[in-house]
């Protein structure tokens, strides 16, 4: 087993499942000591379970089922895990959601509410997580990684425009919070994930076999993943644990690492071949 992150302190929101999850798991295996936090207690308690499965001493793992969007549930973060492991080394902010508008309205229809909401959740929750765990960040000389999204563009997206617009922001977030915080010793990047497969869409109310439709059309659309393939969890973890490993990526402030089977890197135009349209 890799002991890269021994005597590391590492706090992973949204780790009661998809990206954040198989993060926790993948800092616990690697000697970080981990809170663990997400709503859901029996699926943040999975989480738990798997990370014991792995061998990791119950002491390492500290699970908080708490509301992050809540300021109250964001301090309740913050001093469990003060208090149980003495220090905090690692924030990653990886919890997110998108939600969808009751009357499925998109573009500029899409309710307001649902522009609140997600902002609670993906940007004003970062920013006030960080702003708690800033003081402990600075003496531990620690790392932030944000997880981000392609929605963020230059590319437009319609159907969640305000999802999309908070990952923009978050993108902007990191770079001007990684340029404060260096002055302090402490580096902030983010990772921004294409498709993936986690419970991201279940949490939206898509049923299992229609993600399972959109999953397979993505998949066998070579303008929509290159790769041919969804992303796994596992594929965003090991960024995260490169971009909070400073043996291995000190020298990167404040960007963000595409991970996305090449989705960005294709124009509809220029997914097709030329010789194929030129010879139909
Ligand atoms: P999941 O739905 O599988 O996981 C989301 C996590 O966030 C869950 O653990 C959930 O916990 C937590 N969460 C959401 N709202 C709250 C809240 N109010 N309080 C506490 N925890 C909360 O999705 P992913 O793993 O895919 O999402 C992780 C990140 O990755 C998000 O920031 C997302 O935007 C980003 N991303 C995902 C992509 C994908 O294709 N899956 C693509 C690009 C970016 P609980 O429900 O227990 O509260």
């Amino acid at each position: 087993m890799s002991t890269r992150f021994s005597g590391k302190v590492v706090l992973v929101t949204g780790s009661s499942n998809g990206i954040g999850r198989a993060t926790a798991i993948l800092f616990a295996q690697e000697g970080a000591k981990v809170t663990i936090t997400g709503r859901n207690a029996q699926r943040l308690e999975e989480t738990k379970q798997e990370i014991l499965k792995a061998g990791i001493l119950e002491d390492h793992v500290l699970a908080i089922v708490t509301d992050l969007a809540t300021e109250e549930g964001q301090d309740e973060l913050i001093n469990k895990t003060i208090k149980k492991f003495g220090k905090l080394d690692i924030l990653v902010n990886n919890a997110g959601a998108a939600f969808n508008d009751a009357e499925a309205k998109t573009g500029v229809d899409q309710n307001v509410s649902i522009y609140d909401k997600i902002m609670q959740i993906n940007l004003r929750s970062v920013v006030t997580l960080t702003q708690k765990a800033k003081k402990y960040l600075v003496e531990a000389k620690g790392e932030i990684v944000n997880v981000s999204s392609i929605a963020a563009g230059p590319q437009a997206y319609p159907a969640l425009p305000y999802y999309a617009m908070s990952k923009s922001a978050l993108d902007q977030y990191t770079r001007s919070a990684a340029i404060d915080l260096i002055q302090h010793g402490v580096r902030v990047n983010s990772v921004s994930p294409g498709a993936v497969a986690t419970g991201f869409r279940q949490a939206m109310g898509m049923p299992a076999e229609t993600y399972e439709k959109y999953t397979q059309f993505l998949q066998s659309h070579k303008e929509c993943i290159p790769y041919g393939s969804i992303g796994q969890p596992i594929d965003i973890a090991h960024i995260i644990a490169f971009l909070g490993d400073r043996k291995l990526s000190s020298y990167i402030i404040g960007q963000t690492i595409v991970a996305d089977g090449g989705s960005t890197l294709v124009m509809g135009m220029q997914a097709h071949n030329m010789m194929d349209i030129l010879k139909s």
